[in-house]
């Protein structure tokens, strides 16, 4: 999503109390930022917010951070919390690739990636969201129980995030390729703006909920020795 540059847009941002300011030590200490000890949910290239916006509302016990890399889109997000204040919702300006100078080892309890870009071309697949490369960096901050959830009307770039799970290491709990006819996944859907547009196109919508095996094994290893003991 890339809106029309809006001119002041970065300083606007910088000045938002809803927007975690770039350069503030915030790694390690976002339950202090919020003020308990409540959960971390992020959302990564949010948009305009609407799908974090609609979570936070529902779930006041988690603590939700949206990150985006363009001012101009985060912007309209700022919008929609100034006429909807929430105490469980900070944003971030930034690119993700740099997310583990934010998040210390297993601060975030769950990822959502929705209709993220499908950088089609081969040479920027390290680009994309679901790559190996980002799951390897999703690794460090998630939880070892943690679950990221992906949502896609890019069929291509969901075969390609399918592809690429086992040789990061991770595992789909669920996979759809038609959510919206699969009731049991539709029960808790939050459509995002993409969402709705893609989808009374007539797409059909991908999605994924993926966990790691390793970790998985890894706390099963960890509990036979403790029994053992
Ligand atoms: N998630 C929203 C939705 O479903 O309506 C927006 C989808 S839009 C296609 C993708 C968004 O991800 C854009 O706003 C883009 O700027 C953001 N984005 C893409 N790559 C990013 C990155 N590496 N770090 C942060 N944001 C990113």
């Amino acid at each position: 999503m890339r809106l029309r540059n809006i001119p002041g847009s970065r300083e606007i941002i910088a000045e938002n109390p809803f927007v975690v300011p770039e350069g503030e030590p915030i790694r390690g200490h976002w339950k202090k930022r919020f003020g308990n000890e409540n959960p971390v949910h992020i959302e990564i290239g949010m948009g305009k917010g609407r799908f974090l916006i609609t979570l936070a509302e529902k779930n006041p016990n988690i603590n939700y951070v949206g990150i985006e890399r363009y001012s101009s889109v985060l912007l309209r997000a700022l919008q929609k919390m100034e006429e909807n204040p929430l105490p469980n919702l900070l944003f971030l300006r930034m690119d993700a690739e740099t997310l583990e100078d934010i998040f210390e080892k297993e601060e975030v309890s769950k990822i959502y990636l929705n209709f993220s870009d499908p950088w089609p071309k081969d040479r920027h697949a390290k680009r994309r969201l679901t790559s190996r490369t980002f799951l390897a960096r999703y690794d460090k901050i998630l939880k070892s129980e943690g679950r990221l959830e992906f949502k896609t009307d890019n069929r291509e770039l969901f075969d390609f995030s399918v592809e690429e799970l086992a040789a990061a290491g991770w595992k789909a709990e669920s996979i759809s390729y038609d959510l919206h006819n699969d009731p049991i996944l539709m029960k808790d859907n939050i459509m995002t703006e993409y969402e709705e547009r893609f989808s009374s196109m007539g797409n059909p919508i991908c999605k994924y909920s993926i966990y790691r095996e390793r970790k998985v094994h890894e706390r099963k290893d960890k509990k036979s020795e403790i029994e053992k003991d």
